[in-house]
């Protein structure tokens, strides 16, 4: 592998019916200033069934090239269509650096995409830099459960491939004076590609939640041991009309969704109430919340750092102590 020969930066757009996901934006964000400093392109990469109308938007946010692959296998996300559409694209396009979201797609396809490429993967990225002498992608990640931030190069191979979590790096503000060329790739594929068929898809139904509007959240951390044991906290959420929210291990846990994580990486809350359950306390997780009115922290471990900005500490099972809680809430009421 020469790898002189691959050059530029590539972002694969995420779209879903029709529309870009922010991340792929943001990447374009960040993907400009990496191309910036090596001094090469920036392109975006988009693969769907008619969805050649999103190549401008994607100019407007940065790409100076946009690649779309349009094809009708290509209607529906499935992982082996994708997968050889944005193979072909790479293999072609020979870029240095290949940018993903890391999103259950992203996180999908981008390994799939390294392996039949032969390449590496520094999977969920939250920061990333060129280094000015080798000219190197510096891909930063954190390690060992968040303790230490992980700076991953991949020198020997080509492109150097990240997927990058969304909500961490910035896009760039929307320019309709922006030019670029669109380019529409054949990568080969047909109906055989296809080998997974799907029949009908089934939407969430999704009750949208601010938790930054709420007065009370009830907040589960990895404390909590599982999405079964959440329910004393929905209860004493609703005794108090409050919402649910959590820290990032609950949310990476898929205990609760993604808009209800606080934290540095999630959402800066400043409820009345804020009630932090088998949280320990981590940084960023209490970026999002020390500015609430009342923090009641309930934890086991006497040491955990969630109690030095708590106002009230509860050192305890946080199982058997909720219940409780709620019990003498509803108690009070009558
Ligand atoms: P843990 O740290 O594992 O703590 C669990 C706690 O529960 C412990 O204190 C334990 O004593 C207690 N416990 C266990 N069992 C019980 C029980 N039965 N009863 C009572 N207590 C119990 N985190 C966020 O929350 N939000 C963010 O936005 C965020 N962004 C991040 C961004 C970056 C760049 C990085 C590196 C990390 C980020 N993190 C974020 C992760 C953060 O560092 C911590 O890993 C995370 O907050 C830990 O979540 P936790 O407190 O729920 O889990």
């Amino acid at each position: 592998m020469n790898l002189a020969d691959y050059k530029g930066v590539l972002v694969y757009i995420e779209q879903r019916d029709g529309e870009i996901q922010k991340v792929s934006l943001e990447l374009l964000g960040k993907g400009k200033e990496l191309a910036e400093k090596l001094g090469e392109k920036l392109s975006a990469v988009v693969l769907g069934h008619n969805i050649k109308a999103l190549a401008n938007e994607l100019i407007y946010h940065g790409a100076e090239k946009v690649i779309t692959v349009d094809h009708e296998v290509l209607k529906n996300f499935t992982n082996e269509p994708y997968t050889k559409a944005l193979t072909a694209v790479i293999n072609n396009e020979k870029p240095a650096i290949v940018l993903v979201g890391a999103t259950s797609i992203g996180r999908d396809i981008a390994p799939r995409v390294s392996a039949r490429i032969h390449t590496g993967l520094t999977a969920d990225c939250t920061s990333l830099d060129i280094d000015d002498e080798t000219r190197n992608l510096m891909m930063t990640r954190p390690a060992f459960g968040g303790n230490i931030m992980a700076t991953i190069i991949c020198p020997d191979h080509r492109p150097q491939m990240s997927t990058v979590r969304p909500g961490v790096m910035l896009k760039l503000e929307r320019n309709t004076s922006n030019t670029g060329d669109v380019i529409d790739f054949d990568a080969g594929l047909n109906a055989q590609d296809l080998n997974v068929e799907v029949l009908e898809i089934v939407k969430e139904d999704h009750k949208k939640v601010n938790i930054e509007d709420a007065k009370v959240l009830v907040s589960a951390g990895r404390g909590i041991g599982s999405k079964e044991n959440m329910n004393p906290l929905y209860d004493l959420a609703d005794e108090l009309k409050g919402e649910v929210s959590g820290s990032r291990a609950v949310i990476d846990n898929a205990w609760l969704d993604k808009d209800r994580q606080v934290g540095q990486t999630g959402k800066t809350v400043r409820p009345d109430l804020y009630f932090a359950c088998g949280i320990s306390g981590a940084i960023q997780h209490i970026a999002g919340m020390e500015e609430s009115e009342l923090i009641i922290a309930i934890n086991k471990n006497p040491d955990a750092p969630i109690f030095e900005v708590a106002d009230l500490g509860i050192v305890g099972d946080v199982s058997k102590v909720l219940p409780l809680l709620t019990e003498e809430l509803k108690k009070s009421k009558k």
